[in-house]
């Protein structure tokens, strides 16, 4: 029995989902969209938190991370659907037909924008603005979905927990499933949200406060899937930086629990020190003007080591930067 509604969520949640974020353009102007600052309106891809720029850097990063599909996202991805189809192609040649890839969009795909993803996309999720709530069964979205749904895509929506959100419960019967994402406090949105006196849940999420509460009537709908703001990273996130550590990790990186790798870096040193160079060479290795190795030979012996000396936590594959401490 299939617990999860959209095929693509049941890749997602092992972590084994690459985002690929198409572009940052976008023409709607959402008062709750959570793109980044650094993101927003910028034309630019990611294959997860990396910048690429060739279909061959992606199929790279999926590689690093064993992907066993992809969500493509934006932005607004059929604002450069000649990008799409060459990143999904190079995509499905390298990893087969059966590398599963969902694809959101804002916009009620036409036929002819349907039948030139029709065979790269296997799942699509709308997302059609909150305007459009009140009248959904009248709206473009509806007969997109039938469209797609005939033409053989999996097909569903994908929208934020709003106090609105049960306007969407008519256009359960058109689709394959709805998926409801927590809403989120970001950098972007704050000001409208402090606008309509939404505050946080708490200091350690982004959740915003009462978004349960407004989905708990369509959450009884089995077609309705409510994903936690908590779930995406402590586990989405995690499982995901567990993959990528994994195929991607030095000897001498230590991956912590949650996916992120720790290591000790020496600037300002001349030469290899005996107690590193002793290891091994698989131990240590010379990066970024520093010596990068064993944060535990660092922790063990500091003393007999010169230079200026820190531990570092990451994401992997040279990802973010979480924590630098001293020694
Ligand atoms: S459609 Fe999506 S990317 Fe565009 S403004 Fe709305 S939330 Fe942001």
């Amino acid at each position: 029995m299939r617990i999860l509604p959209a095929t693509g969520c049941t890749f997602c949640h092992e972590g084994a989902k690459m985002v690929l974020f198409i572009t940052g353009v976008c023409s709607h102007a959402c008062w709750y969209c959570p793109l980044s600052r650094e993101r927003k309106g910028k034309d630019q891809v990611y294959a997860n938190e990396h910048r690429v720029s060739t279909p061959d850097e992606a199929v790279a990063e999926a590689k690093n991370m064993s992907a066993m599909g992809t969500g493509i996202t934006g932005g607004e991805p059929f604002e450069r659907l000649d990008r799409v189809i060459s990143y999904a192609s190079r995509l499905k040649k390298e990893f087969g037909q059966e590398h599963h890839i969902h694809m959101y969009t804002s916009c009620a795909p036409s036929e002819k924008e349907l039948s030139d993803i029709s065979g790269l996309i296997d799942e699509i999720r709308m997302h059609p603005p909150v305007e459009c709530w009140r009248e959904i069964e009248k709206s473009e979205y509806i007969r997109s979905a039938e469209r797609a749904a005939g033409m053989g895509f999996e097909v569903g929506f994908e929208v934020p927990a709003l106090p609105e959100i049960d306007l969407l419960i008519p256009a359960l019967q058109y689709l394959d499933f709805l998926n409801i994402n927590e809403l989120e406090w970001g950098e972007t949105n704050a000001p409208e949200m402090r606008r309509r006196e939404m505050i946080p849940e708490d200091s350690v999420h982004n959740a915003v406060e009462g978004a349960r509460a407004w989905c708990r009537n369509i959450r009884r709908y089995k077609k309705v899937y409510f994903c936690s703001s908590a779930f995406k990273d402590s586990v989405q996130l995690r499982k995901r930086l567990i993959r990528i550590a994994e195929n991607t990790a030095r000897a001498f990186d230590e991956i912590s629990d949650d996916g992120t790798i720790i290591y000790g870096r020496i600037e300002d040193t001349p030469f290899i020190p005996d107690s590193v160079r002793q290891l091994g060479p698989e131990m240590f290795e010379e990066r970024d003007g520093a010596l990068e190795t064993a944060w535990w030979i660092l922790a063990e012996k500091g003393n007999e080591i010169g230079g200026k000396k820190t531990i570092v936590e990451r994401y992997p594959n040279r990802g973010i930067i979480v924590e630098v401490t001293p020694i």
